[in-house]
């Protein structure tokens, strides 16, 4: 009599939603966008978002990634990252006389608000965030002088908007117990995108022999999205860049692969990831929808300005020929 496998079918779970968010593709589009238009080299200070593949991409194209304003040359075009920046580094590149198109996320200028808001209150801030992220010491330096608890009446908390939602809500239980007044930033203040792709994997984390998260090691997200992973019940979970850094022992005796992908990740990265493992007899992936998003924003005002120039003096251009 032939045996008959008893172990379950293979499957591979795709998060949905997973990969770029909002604020990455108005990022990543507007140093596009101003490559088209000023030609290269077009300066970004800092990774335009945390990807490997998107920065070096854009730098084949011509964009030029600087860790300072002060290695911009005097009057050049320089595009700000998804993460925000501090007052003086703006104070700085107009003392260059720098051209500045700001792409911070509208999400990240969110908390930049209510940091303001909160240290003109009198409030002291405390920043929940990881140390030396940019996102973090551009959000610190709207109020740089708001760092000491002067007022336990008055103290407010902020947080980096890619950390892991339930770390960050047991941090404010733990700040709040210490300081009972603790004031909540506006719940706008939240990134719909963490929150939906924490939720995602989640969700396809509890069945899964192993988590596959697309990302690079510097994406805070990315790196969140795997801890998630574990911490919903995944055997195991791994971060890669992209398919080639998948290790094929991770593979074995594994049955159902989850895969999802951080806020700063193409979709073709996760293409490679998928046909990774159906070269290696895994069938075709199921989604896994959670939630919907179609959350779009608009270039940063000063690009839509010099497009909307361009456009206009390429038509008087056609009417005098
Ligand atoms: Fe903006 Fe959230 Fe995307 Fe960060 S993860 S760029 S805050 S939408």
């Amino acid at each position: 009599m032939p045996r008959t496998s008893t172990a379950a079918p293979k499957r591979v779970l795709l998060a949905a939603p997973r990969g770029y968010c909002a604020g990455v593709d108005r990022a990543v589009q507007a140093v596009e966008r101003a490559l088209e238009l000023h030609g290269a080299p077009v300066y970004v200070r800092k990774e335009i978002v945390h990807n490997k593949h998107v920065v070096e991409e854009l730098a084949e194209r011509g964009a030029i990634f600087v860790e300072d304003e002060a290695e911009v040359p005097e009057g050049a075009i320089v595009v700000f990252s998804a993460h925000g920046v501090s007052p003086a580094v703006h104070e700085n590149a107009t003392a260059r006389g720098l051209q500045t198109i700001d792409a911070t996320c509208p999400l990240v200028t969110k908390v930049h608000v209510s940091a303001r808001r909160f240290a003109a209150d009198g409030y002291t801030i405390i920043m929940i965030g990881h140390e030396g992220h940019e996102e973090v010491e551009g959000t610190t330096g709207e109020a740089p002088d708001s760092i000491v608890v002067r007022d336990p009446e008055k103290v407010a908390w902020l947080s980096q908007t890619t950390l892991s939602v339930d770390e960050t809500m047991a941090t404010v239980d733990a700040i709040r117990e210490r300081f009972p007044a603790l004031l909540d930033p506006p719940s706008d203040d939240i990134c719909y995108a963490t929150q939906n792709r924490q939720l995602a994997v989640k969700e396809i984390s509890p069945e899964a022999d192993l988590v596959i998260v697309v990302g690079s090691a510097n994406s805070s997200n990315s790196v969140r999205l795997a801890e998630v992973a574990l911490e919903a019940g995944a055997k195991a979970a791994h971060r890669v860049d992209d398919a080639t850094e998948i290790d094929e022992s991770w593979l074995e005796g594994v049955r159902t692969v989850s895969v999802t992908s951080g806020a700063s990740v193409p979709e073709d990265l996760v293409d490679g990831v998928l046909a990774f493992l159906t070269a290696r007899g895994y069938p075709d992936a199921q989604a896994v929808h959670t939630a919907e998003e179609s959350l779009i924003f608009a270039l940063p005002p000063e690009l839509r300005r010099d497009l909307r120039k361009a456009a206009a003096g390429q038509k008087s251009d056609q009417a005098a020929e």
